[in-house]
């Protein structure tokens, strides 16, 4: 059993599926019917974990960095929002809405760079403790239709965008595992709809866990 934080709800996907356009719309939905919510980017978001970000986005370490070093730094940008950001947002019962969180390190790390589920799932518990998104909500499409839509939206590539194709179907799989393994906190939507039919969903679902 995964121990989960009330309130706290998660997007997750590969680049290109939608996470940010949904996560928005949510997040105005939510506050229409009159929830305060906080917006979180992973990794990012304060000082200390932004500088990490950079870190770990740089195109100039592509190659160089550990699959390891990876792994820690994301948990380590992770464990500092955490602590400044998302337990005083919930403690102030606001509903905290994040784009990306550890299932990004279970999928990313844990099956796209094939460190195993297992020892990240360790590791994000040593992380997060209890605070851990009662709701992941993952945007699952086909590796080539994210990689158009990312095309479509231009600028560079960072580090991680620049990995082929195989990389990213791996990553699917593991968010796809994540939703069998733990499908109370954890559900895979089809994202290759209109952006109308799939917020419809996930707004059903996040009200589901909040009413
Ligand atoms: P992510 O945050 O997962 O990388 P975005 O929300 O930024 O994805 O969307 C990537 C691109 O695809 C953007 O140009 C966005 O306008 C477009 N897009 C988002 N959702 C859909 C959708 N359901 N159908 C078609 N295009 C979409």
């Amino acid at each position: 059993m995964l121990k989960t934080a009330k309130r706290f709800f998660c997007l997750e996907g590969i680049d290109g599926s939608g996470k940010s356009t949904q996560l928005d719309l949510l997040k105005s939905a939510l506050e229409e019917r009159g929830f305060s919510c906080l917006k979180i980017r992973e990794p990012g978001g304060v000082e200390i974990s932004e500088r990490i970000r950079g870190l770990l986005l740089d195109p100039a370490f592509k190659g160089r960095m550990s699959d390891k070093a990876e792994l820690l730094l994301y948990n380590a940008a992770r464990a500092q929002l955490i602590h400044e950001v998302i337990e005083p947002a919930l403690a102030e019962g606001k509903v905290v809405l994040a784009d990306r969180f550890s299932w990004s390190t279970y999928a990313y790390q844990g099956f796209g760079r094939s460190l195993g589920a297992e020892e990240v799932q360790h590791l994000t518990e040593i992380t997060c403790g209890g605070c851990l998104p009662e709701l992941t909500l993952v945007m699952d499409i086909d590796v080539a239709r994210g990689r158009a839509r990312m095309e479509k939206r231009g600028g560079e590539p960072d580090r991680l965008e620049q990995e082929k194709a195989d990389f990213f179907e791996r990553v699917r799989q593991g968010y796809l595992e994540a939703s069998r393994k733990y499908p109370e906190a954890v559900v895979a939507i089809d994202a290759d709809r209109t952006p109308e039919d799939i917020q419809r969903e996930v707004l059903q679902l996040v009200l589901s866990r909040l009413t």
